[in-house]
């Protein structure tokens, strides 16, 4: 695997490998990687001949500067991870070849709710932060296919807004979310869960599967309020929403008629470490 750490040299790399016609694939992460994101790497190399990884902690993203200090790097055994899948390409730039003096990395869109719902109303900042990074990644990689996960549901959401409000070239694929035998979401997040946190951490995934299984008996309101009493009742946790909503527009349902496609997300704390997860309810 090549690992670049500056612009200049993964452009020179990249342009060679498009210039052979070769397709590029690329998925974004901020590493302490796991089989999640090697899924999206495995997914890239169906389609691509070259597959980027990206391993950048954005501290434009983090609204809580504890989060940021705390984020765990493992460099060493990302790079090892990456090796196993076979990665082309590892990127792994420090915070002054994305964010240069001299580049403006503002972005002048307007997304509306889609950046104040959900993460937006708990996490103020993270998306412009969030839209910034990737849109400088995309800038630098110029990948043919975007990689991102079903995880970060409202991330994929704001970034398919912002490509097509740009008319970026790129192509965005969502990945499924992989998850922990016992049913917990893949994250980086999770290592820093107590014995005990991580032994209950399941307990999202089954109100999810719950939720399921109670569309057709409930509606969306007494789901979302059951599913949140529930979570209450668990010891460490506290959870910031469940929320009910529109896959294409992330706008709450009130009724199972309301939308075609409606997904349930969900975020809470557990102990220390905030948490997410999200699941389609319909179809
Ligand atoms: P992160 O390193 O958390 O910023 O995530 C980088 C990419 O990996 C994002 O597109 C995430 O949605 C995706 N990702 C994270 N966790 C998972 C998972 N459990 N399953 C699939 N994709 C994931």
């Amino acid at each position: 695997m090549y690992i670049f750490k500056t612009v200049v040299a993964l452009q020179q790399f990249l342009n060679d490998r498009k210039e052979e016609g070769k397709k590029i694939g690329f998925a974004p992460t901020m590493g302490a990687l796991h089989q999640g994101h090697l899924s999206l790497i495995r997914e890239s190399q169906k389609d691509n001949q070259i597959s980027v990884c990206s391993i950048f902690v954005n501290p434009k993203q983090f609204n809580d500067p504890n989060d940021y200090n705390k984020y765990p790097i493992t460099t060493n055994a990302d790079i090892e991870l990456l090796e196993s899948v076979d990665c082309d390409v590892l990127f792994l730039p420090s915070i002054s070849e994305i964010y240069p003096n001299h580049i403006v990395t503002k972005i002048n869109i307007d997304i509306g709710h889609f950046s104040k719902v959900m993460e937006g109303e708990f996490r103020p900042g993270h998306f412009q932060g969030m839209m910034e990074v990737v849109k400088r990644l995309l800038e630098i990689v110029q990948p043919d296919n975007l990689y991102m996960g079903q995880k970060d549901f409202q991330q994929f959401s704001i970034i398919r807004l912002m490509i097509q409000k740009l008319s970026l070239p790129y192509h965005l694929v969502m990945c499924p979310i992989k998850r922990e035998a016992d049913g917990l979401a893949m994250s980086s997040r999770n290592v820093r869960l107590t014995p005990e946190g991580r032994e209950n951490a399941h307990y999202i995934y089954d109100i999810l599967c719950q939720a399921k299984s109670m569309v057709r008996t409930h509606t969306p309101t007494q789901i979302e309020e059951w599913a949140m009493d529930s979570l209450y009742e668990h010891k460490g946790f506290k959870p910031e929403y469940f929320r009910i909503v529109d896959v294409n527009t992330l706008l709450p349902v009130w009724d199972w008629n309301d939308a075609e496609d409606i997904i349930a997300c969900v975020a809470t704390w557990i102990d220390d470490v905030r948490l997410i997860d999200n699941m389609v309810l319909k179809p």
